[in-house]
């Protein structure tokens, strides 16, 4: 039969010792290469030259479980490009490795932006919830540039861009703060 493996040329350009491990640890390691990539991108979007192609992402003053689509082609090109380094690490896994990959990064996408606030200090030790990418989006000065992560903490707290949740005082807005026409934000010019 045939598999989602034989449709996807990915690169062998590994140590020969990495195709003998089993898929499972395979996947922890591809989440951890591409999720320690999508923080540097996050972060590298939050710089001057590159901003004009995410801002769009951060144009919503509302949250909903929606508003993680908004990217422009530049921004789901510059993500993707962490996916495909990573992929190499999955040579010779299963074909449900991916399975899990695709619909696991569409289901967390959409949580991340959900619309609710609850407390969740444990799961935030390890993992991105909407409470804590809120801050990442929020317009208070205060909160900029930080909690930059896609499904793992750690990499604020090792790089310096972490905001604890339970710290924030009041509610939080959310937007911009900057006019730009609606075609410059859509196209990421
Ligand atoms: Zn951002
Ligand atoms: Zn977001």
């Amino acid at each position: 039969m045939l598999q989602v493996t034989d449709r996807i040329p990915i690169p062998n350009y590994m140590p020969a010792a990495l195709y003998n491990l089993p898929t499972v640890v395979k996947l922890v390691l591809f989440y951890i290469v591409e999720d320690f990539g999508l923080y540097w991108v996050h972060r590298l979007m939050h710089t001057r030259p590159v901003w004009r192609i995410h801002r769009w992402h951060h144009f919503p003053t509302s949250l909903y479980w929606l508003a993680g689509i908004r990217a422009t082609m530049p921004h789901i090109a510059l993500f993707n490009l962490t996916y495909i380094i990573a992929l190499p690490l999955l040579h010779e896994a299963s074909g449900w490795a991916f399975q899990v990959i695709m619909v696991e990064h569409i289901i967390r996408n959409n949580w991340m932006h959900l619309n609710v606030t609850w407390r969740s200090s444990w799961l935030e030790w390890v993992f991105v919830t909407p409470r804590y990418h809120q801050i990442h989006h929020s317009s208070n000065p205060a909160h900029q540039m930080t909690n930059l992560g896609a499904l793992l903490t750690i990499w604020d707290r090792l790089f310096g861009t972490y905001y604890n949740p339970d710290d924030v005082k009041g509610e939080l807005s959310f937007g911009l703060g900057e006019r730009v026409s609606p075609a410059r934000l859509i196209i990421g010019v």
